[in-house]
């Protein structure tokens, strides 16, 4: 199985949760919650853990462990990835389920918050023990898991593999097809036209919907991207062929910039043959610390958590930042872009495309019905410009930042579906 980023992937999220649990105080005080509703926000509904045998290719059997939480399920059924990843706690899963919860009620989707995962380095196994690993994980959690239940997805490390061996197990289990039981299924088996680049495109939808409102022209904008992995590229892409001007992106490796513009399709061949954007012809290196404060409109960190921070945070020149990233902007930043009157997109919003998409697959799952791509594009189009501007509203008549809209609204939401049922 192929790699990357290990640990700092892992790290990155703990630092969105850390973020997220610090905004999240503040906003209970914001929105005067009662003992009740905070008790009932601050626990998950199910929690569990479980330990399972597998027979090793030496022919050893070992125990692993896995989690799984269902933090909140009254607006529908739990929703979110699994992540396979030797320092897993239970608390990582918590916390991130929490989010999940909160991403989907943002972007207002039918769904509840959950995540799981397997204590494991995925590095270390042969592709045979990776599929006994994934198969003794859902034998272990079948009965909690269901389309109506809850439905797992792609997290850090796991793949379209990996889903399609929940699939094929959970369907073993029950006897019959079931392809809504998990997201992020490759085409042949369910999964939704998109969803590869819906992470992007959904927070390009967002940015435009956002230029709007700041009055940027698109012909005058200038646009910078960190990072080129899956989001990045897919972002600077979609941007280049939307006939932006992208200056200056950026990978592990280092940044480029051409202050008229990057070829993008260019840039893509580039890396792919030398394994970097560095070093493009036409354009100067720069460093990706540069990039983040080159001189530009739009700035989108899509790579790693903690970019913007209060050494640079100042110097920065965009007026619109799109947080692709998980949690690329700590607190400090954040007061800073506020006070300058920069509009910062945060990333519960900004990056919910692919769970917006993965509704759209269960969707079709249950109702045997395969859209067109145009169908998803439009209907993905349809709910970020909607939870833009539900956010944005409400950021407007409380003052605040969108950040922490986003929150409120999400929260409020939760706690709307909770008494709608009777359980506040
Ligand atoms: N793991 C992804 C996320 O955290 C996707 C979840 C999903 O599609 O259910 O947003």
């Amino acid at each position: 199985m192929e790699i990357k980023n290990h640990e700092r992937l892992h790290a990155d999220d703990r630092n969105l949760c850390r973020l997220a649990m610090s905004e999240l105080g503040d906003v209970y005080s914001d929105l005067g919650l009662s003992t009740e509703e905070f008790d009932l926000l601050d626990t998950p509904k199910r929690s569990f853990t479980v330990h399972f045998p597998v027979r090793m290719d030496s022919g050893k059997v070992k125990m692993y462990v896995g989690y799984r939480v269902q933090y909140n399920d009254a607006r529908g059924p739990a929703k979110g990835g699994i992540r396979f990843h030797p320092e897993l706690t239970l608390d990582d899963v918590r916390d991130l389920s929490f989010l999940m919860t909160l991403k989907c009620a943002v972007v207002n989707i039918p769904f509840g918050g959950s995540k799981g995962g397997v204590v494991v380095n995925p590095k270390e196994l042969s592709r045979n023990e990776l599929e006994k690993i994934t198969r003794g994980y859902i034998r272990a959690i079948e009965e909690y898991i269901g389309p109506f239940k809850d439905i797992p997805a792609p997290d850090v490390y796991t793949d379209e593999k990996i889903m399609v061996w929940i699939l094929d197990e959970f369907e073993r289990l029950k006897g019959e097809h079931v392809p809504a039981v998990v997201t992020g299924k490759p085409i042949e088996l369910g999964g939704s036209r998109a969803r590869s680049y819906s992470t992007s495109l959904g927070g390009i939808y967002v940015l435009e919907e956002a230029m709007k409102k700041m009055g940027m022209e698109k012909s005058k904008v200038k646009i910078a991207v960190q990072g080129f992995g899956n989001v990045g590229e897919n972002a600077a892409r979609i941007l280049h062929e939307k006939e932006y001007n992208v200056i200056a992106v950026s990978d592990s490796k280092g940044g480029i910039i051409k202050d008229d513009g990057l070829y993008i399709p260019a840039v893509i061949k580039h890396k792919d043959e030398t394994g970097s954007v560095v070093d493009f012809p036409g354009s100067r290196n720069i460093t990706n610390k540069e990039l983040l404060t080159c001189e530009c409109d739009i700035l989108i960190p899509a790579a790693l958590s903690d970019q913007l921070n209060r050494d640079n945070a100042k110097d920065v020149k965009a007026k619109l930042v799109l947080e692709l990233a998980n949690a690329p902007t700590t607190r400090e930043a954040d007061d800073i872009f506020f006070d300058k009157n920069i509009m910062l997109i945060p990333d519960i919003l900004a990056n919910a495309g692919g769970v917006v998409v993965s509704y759209f697959e269960w969707s079709q799952n249950l109702n045997n019905d395969y859209w067109e791509e145009e169908k998803v594009l439009e209907k993905l189009k349809r709910i970020m410009i909607t939870a833009f501007n539900d956010v944005h509203l409400l950021c407007e008549d409380q003052k605040c930042r969108l950040r922490r809209s986003a929150y409120s609204l999400a929260l409020k939401r939760i706690l709307h579906a909770e008494k709608l049922r009777g359980n506040l």
